[in-house]
């Protein structure tokens, strides 16, 4: 049985004060029968997270990395960098990260190497646009995207990583997948991470993400493939947060 994992996407928001009353909202409403959970942070304030949940039961981690280990790199930030914050998830790949910054399924698997390689849990981010559901390729368009991911990494590295399906077209949306629509693609990658490593796929976390909310995350948790929920909008409130945290 795996516990269900839930991780909030804080996206470009917040700010010390804010943050601050957001955690320690987070840390005063989590009880022993929630998920797992972790929030992805803007790298800023990684440090905040670091001192302020150090000893919660909330992981901490950032919302992409580069595939450079160091060097000259201006402006990027390197996994050993994340583990020095003693971070745990890295989200990558996130379809904002694909649409804005051009990043291709191959750079997005020379990141999760470079995660996996300094010791961090890569989330990575699948999901197919609207376009691309109406033409029939959702299935092929998420099996491209984690399949060049399996590619690079060892078997025994299966096991170590975080599937983030996420339709684009429900992001920030209000649309959210149906349950079933979101159980399928999830019975789809999980298929395809049991052809790389059998044993391991059974109890790989595969997260849905796109409008999950305090009254819909019951049903989608319900789900026998959706293991959790990467969370945007609704990871803002404490109050909602922890209603999705809770709502299994
Ligand atoms: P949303 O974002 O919950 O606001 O739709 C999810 C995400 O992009 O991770």
């Amino acid at each position: 049985m795996r516990r269900k994992l839930v991780i909030g996407n804080w996206k470009m928001n917040g700010s010390l004060a804010g943050n601050a009353e957001l955690l320690s909202g987070i840390a005063a409403g989590l009880t022993s029968s929630g998920a797992a959970c972790a929030v992805c942070v803007p790298a800023p304030y990684l440090a905040q997270c670091q001192s302020a949940l150090q000893g919660t039961a909330i992981a901490w981690g950032a919302q992409d990395l580069s595939a450079h280990a160091s060097g000259a790199y201006t402006g990027e930030v390197s996994a050993a960098m994340l583990a020095d914050f003693a971070c745990r998830y890295v989200l990558i790949g996130h379809s904002e990260r694909r649409a804005y910054h051009h990043e291709s399924s191959e750079l997005v698997a020379k990141k999760t190497v470079a995660a996996l390689a300094a010791g961090l849990t890569p989330v990575v981010c699948v999901g197919e646009t609207l376009a691309e559901r109406e033409a029939g390729q959702t299935d092929a368009v998420v099996r491209e995207q984690l399949g060049a991911v399996l590619e690079v990494i060892a078997a025994g590295d299966v096991a170590r990583i975080v599937v983030a399906y996420e339709p684009v077209w429900a992001i920030g949306t209000g649309k959210t997948a149906t349950p079933q629509m979101a159980q399928d693609v999830h019975q789809v990658l999980r298929a395809q991470l049991a052809e790389k490593d059998a044993s391991a796929a059974a109890g790989v976390h595969i997260l849905y993400g796109g409008s999950m909310k305090p009254d819909n995350a019951k049903e989608l948790l319900s789900m026998p493939d959706i293991d959790g929920g990467l969370i945007g909008g609704a990871a803002l409130k404490a109050a909602d947060f922890l209603a999705i945290i809770h709502a299994h």
